[in-house]
């Protein structure tokens, strides 16, 4: 569903304002609200006693809070929601139709922003090819701030944008459902595949959120789109930009493709694949997509190319831990999807001892057979989710089930030889034995640096 929302009025002085969640962006659309002369309510699921950042902040600025309840949303001019609050909540629509703007905090921050914008969004892949843009502009000497769904929200980054200088963000389907002024100078989509339906209910609906990056788009702008993307390439005929296209498949044009081991970009040689220090096809495409933001935005090939030489992975999304015995380890911990683990093990070319488990999300593990066939020597399964595992993955490859993480590492770096690969992608959710995913990730890469080497 699409919120209607009135022209954005600049001036938010004595605007009675709403803030529905007290998370980091609804702390920070609250904080921007005051410092604009808006009176401010907020509101949250959670009494404030559970929300200690929030109530730090709401008591510091004099901020009344009350629990949400239908009520709570009457008698305001306008309405923050937070990424997690869903729009279509039955107080928010009737707010709607008393006129009352109700908008996200990407919206909220949009007039107030300056400089020029890059927005990246898709399933998978935002957060990597945001800190790669982020760090090819810096490398370059371009004036950048990187934030939005990753780090600083945007209403954060405000205060500290510069007209001469570039906002990159990452943008999820939740903060672009209701954006209307908001706009992109460069908007990308990296690829659209299944994902929150329990709140965008429909794959059109989820798919149609991330559009609206580019609907908001004008002549002159810039869209960066897969054109390997069913879903992407659809969103070409929606927007006012020039299309840019990427590919890791063919040649397209205009944009970036990946021509038998040579990444192309507007027709001219930009680099090697085999000089890109993230591993994968995926992120072949990442560094594709990335390099035409950086052209548009100004920044010649040499140094598009210097820089992604230099980058490194994002913590956590295939980072190299550390080499033993000639044991390579790395930690995808945020391979929490089947998807995101197949991407991680289509980065190798065999020897793997996969880490897989945790929290089932109702997934079909069986898509990992013949991947892990080929090239695992075995699947070493923790958490709750390992019997599931074990059933679907019988017979393709041989299982054993360590329990927990410090047990699989053990398992794996005993029974490996140089040139293998220990690999956590483990296809789960963490929350059954770790508070996240990062979590899991920290306490992989602490047991792996403990390691010491085999007799
Ligand atoms: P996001 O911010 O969209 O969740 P990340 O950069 O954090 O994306 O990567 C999440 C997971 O998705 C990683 O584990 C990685 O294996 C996988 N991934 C990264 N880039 C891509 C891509 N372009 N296509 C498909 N999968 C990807």
């Amino acid at each position: 569903m699409r919120l209607l929302t009135k022209k954005t009025d600049m001036n938010l002085n004595g605007t009675k304002a709403l803030v529905v969640g007290m998370k980091k962006s609804g702390i920070a659309s609250a904080e921007m609200l005051v410092r604009e002369g808006a009176v401010v309510c907020a509101t949250d699921l959670k009494p404030l006693d559970q929300l200690p950042e929030a109530a730090e902040v709401l008591a510091r600025l004099h901020i009344p809070f009350r629990q949400q309840s239908p009520e709570v949303f009457d008698g305001h001019d306008l309405i923050v929601l937070s990424p997690d609050v869903p729009a279509d909540l039955p107080p928010l629509e009737q707010a709607c139709q008393r006129g009352v703007r109700v908008i996200g905090e990407v919206e909220l921050a949009a007039p107030f922003l300056k400089g020029e914008t890059i927005g990246i969004t898709g399933s998978n892949g935002k957060t990597t090819t945001t800190s790669l843009i982020g760090h090819i502009l810096r490398e370059s000497g371009v004036t950048v701030q990187v934030g939005g769904n990753i780090g600083t929200p945007l209403t954060a980054m405000v205060d500290s944008s510069r007209a001469d200088g570039w906002n990159v963000l990452e943008l999820s389907s939740f903060q672009l459902e209701t954006i209307g002024q908001f706009r992109a100078h460069i908007g990308l989509a990296l690829n659209v595949t299944q994902n929150h339906l329990d709140r965008h209910h429909t794959f059109e609906n989820y798919a149609a959120a991330k559009g609206r990056l580019f609907e908001t788009q004008r002549a002159g702008d810039f869209a960066v789109l897969n054109a390997e993307d069913p879903i992407c390439v659809g969103y070409a005929e929606r927007t006012a930009a020039t299309v840019q296209w990427f590919s890791s498949r063919r040649k397209v044009t205009p944009g970036a493709s990946l021509c038998s081991d040579k990444l192309i970009l507007d027709g001219k040689l930009l680099m090697e694949a085999g000089e890109i220090p993230i591993r994968g096809r995926h992120n072949v495409e990442n560094v594709l997509a990335a390099s035409i933001a950086a052209a548009r935005a100004g920044v010649s090939r040499p140094q598009i190319a210097a820089a992604v030489r230099t980058f490194r992975a994002v913590e956590h999304r295939l980072e190299f831990v550390r080499s033993i015995g000639g044991i390579d380890f790395y930690n995808d911990s945020k391979a929490t999807s089947v998807d995101a683990t197949l991407k991680a093990v289509d980065a190798f070319s065999g020897g793997l001892w996969v880490i897989l488990g945790g929290k089932d999300k109702g997934l079909d593990y069986a898509a990992l057979r013949e991947p892990l066939a080929a090239k695992a020597h075995a699947a070493v399964l923790i958490g709750a989710a390992a019997g599931k595992i074990a059933g679907q993955l019988q017979g393709a490859v041989p299982l054993v089930d360590a329990k927990t993480l410090d047990a699989a590492i053990a398992h794996a770096y005993r029974s490996g030889s140089p040139g293998d690969t220990v690999l956590l992608a483990p296809a789960c959710a963490s929350f059954d034995q770790f508070k996240s995913y990062e979590h899991r990730g920290e306490v992989f890469k602490q047991i792996v640096n403990r390691l010491e080497p085999k007799e």
